[in-house]
This record gives structure tokens, C-alpha cells and sequence, in this order.
């Protein structure tokens, strides 16, 4: 697919490495925003972290100048929360292993902590992950509860190495019990769902922004968006060239992206 950017209407962007790297805020992300906004563009993020909440995020977001409304902050969590939603009766008993942003999605939604009673057993990132944690979830999902996961990245980079991520922890409940869970963050279409329907547009207006080929440039291809590589994060210029899976366009940055775009707009005037 060839991206004419002129005639896209809203932007999903991933965060990490696109906005920042770690604690460093990359070149000319607010001024990308605020033409996005100038032009009515809509934006939303979208994370596969399901550990911290929207709230957490938008203050981020707010102190690098990008405002955002509760609703363009879009975590797997949320993403979570919102499928679990639209599938279980409101009160169904959750048996949750994560951290705060999924148990808040999930309360937030209507759907209390049961470890005796689950009828649905959610797994996120949990950095105090125990056996014990493992076999409550274990027993819950070999008795019948539903098992989903908030994403499924099998590891994330740490400054002393590459450590286990949340698909590691499924991959030991699925070993466990025999059982696949249904997963939610990108690649999977659910993330980039909720996020076309906040953004109130179809897959054909709108654009992906991301760093990972394997979670957003797949998601989004999957999913109908356009896909823009960025070259800031984890990929570097001769692995996207390499890669089976190939975006539709590739920038340096948000900047570069910013100046394509405009130039585009400038085109179609
Ligand atoms: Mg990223």
C-alpha cells in the first residue's frame, strides 16, 4: 500500500521510541503534534504496557507539550477493559495477574477480583509475578475461565539485558494448562479497533506510527492502516530493508514524518 498522507485524518502513534526514548523526549514531536492539530488531525496513543494507567500517561504526554483527552490515551489495558466489556455481563468475577493500569481498567469497567469465583482470568505485565499467582490462574482457567492477555510480547529490553515479557508469562499458563490465550495488544486487530473507534475514522483514513515491525507495522497492515516506520526506536535502517515484514513508508523520525506531511497537504491544497 502506498500512503497518499493527504488524505489521512488521523494518526495512531506508538510511544516508546517514537515520542521518547527512555527519559529522552525525541526531536520535534510537539511541534508534529500541534500541526496535526492545526490541520484536524486526529491522534491517539497506543501502548501494548498495560502496567500504568492513562492518567500516568497523559501527564507524560502533557510535560513534552501533547494534550490529549482520557480517550486518545489507548493502553492494552484499556484495550482489554473495553473487550471485556463488550463480551462478559457487567459483575462477571475476574481473577487479574498485573499491575495497576489493567486492575484499574478492569474495575473502572465493572468487573470485581474473585480469585475463588473467576469466570475470566486477565494476565498483564506483573513485575511480582510468583508460582503462587501462576497456579491460582492455572486452576481458574483448567476450571473453566475464560484466559486472555493483555499483550504478548515475550520480552522487552532492559539497560542490563533483554528480560521476560508478558508473553512469557501466557507461555507458561498455556504450557500449564493447554489453553491459548485470546490477546489483545498489537499485532492483534483489538488494540487498533478501540482505537479507530475513538478516532471515529475507517482503517483507510488513518495511519500506524511505530518503532517495532513485528507489533506495529503488522497490527496496523492486519488491522487495514496505513504503516509508517520510524527509524528512532529499536529498528534500524538496513533491518527494515531486510525484514519480511515491510512498512508502507519509512521516516527518520516524527520530523521527517512532519515535513512529508506537510509538503503533502501543501500538494493537495
Ligand atoms: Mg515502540
Amino acid at each position: 500500500m502506498t500512503i497518499n498522507l493527504g488524505s489521512i485524518r488521523a494518526a495512531v502513534l506508538d510511544m516508546d521510541g517514537v515520542l521518547w526514548r527512555g527519559p529522552e523526549v525525541l526531536p520535534g514531536v510537539a511541534e508534529f503534534f500541534a500541526f496535526l492539530r492545526e490541520h484536524g488531525i486526529g491522534y491517539a496513543l497506543a501502548t501494548n504496557n498495560s502496567t500504568k494507567t492513562v492518567q500516568a500517561y497523559q501527564e507524560r504526554l502533557a510535560s513534552i507539550g501533547i494534550p490529549t483527552t482520557p480517550e486518545q490515551v489507548i493502553t492494552s489495558a484499556v484495550a482489554t477493559a473495553d473487550h471485556v466489556r463488550r463480551h462478559y455481563p457487567p459483575g462477571t468475577p475476574v481473577y487479574v495477574i498485573g499491575d495497576v493500569g489493567i486492575r484499574q481498567a478492569l474495575a473502572e469497567a465493572g468487573f470485581p477480583e474473585d480469585s475463588a469465583a473467576a469466570r475470566l482470568v486477565v494476565v498483564g505485565m506483573d513485575f511480582s509475578l510468583t508460582y503462587d499467582k501462576l497456579k491460582t490462574a492455572a486452576l481458574r482457567i483448567r476450571a473453566g475461565a475464560d484466559f486472555i492477555g493483555t499483550n504478548g510480547d515475550l520480552t522487552f529490553p532492559l539497560p542490563e539485558g533483554i528480560v521476560p515479557g508478558n508473553g512469557s508469562a501466557l507461555a507458561a499458563l498455556q504450557a500449564a494448562t493447554g489453553v491459548k490465550p485470546l490477546v489483545i495488544g498489537k499485532p492483534e486487530v483489538a488494540m487498533f479497533e478501540v482505537a479507530l473507534a475513538r478516532l471515529g475514522v475507517g482503517p483507510e483514513a488513518a495511519v500506524m506510527v511505530g518503532d517495532r515491525l513485528e507489533t506495529d507495522i503488522l497490527g496496523a497492515q492486519r488491522a487495514g492502516l496505513g504503516a509508517i516506520l520510524v527509524l528512532s526506536g529499536v529498528v534500524s535502517a538496513e533491518h527494515a530493508r531486510e525484514s519480511e515484514i515491510q512498512a508502507d513508508a519509512v521516516f527518520e523520525d516524527v520530523a521527517d514524518l512532519h515535513r512529508a506531511w506537510a509538503r503533502a497537504l501543501e500538494l493537495t491544497r
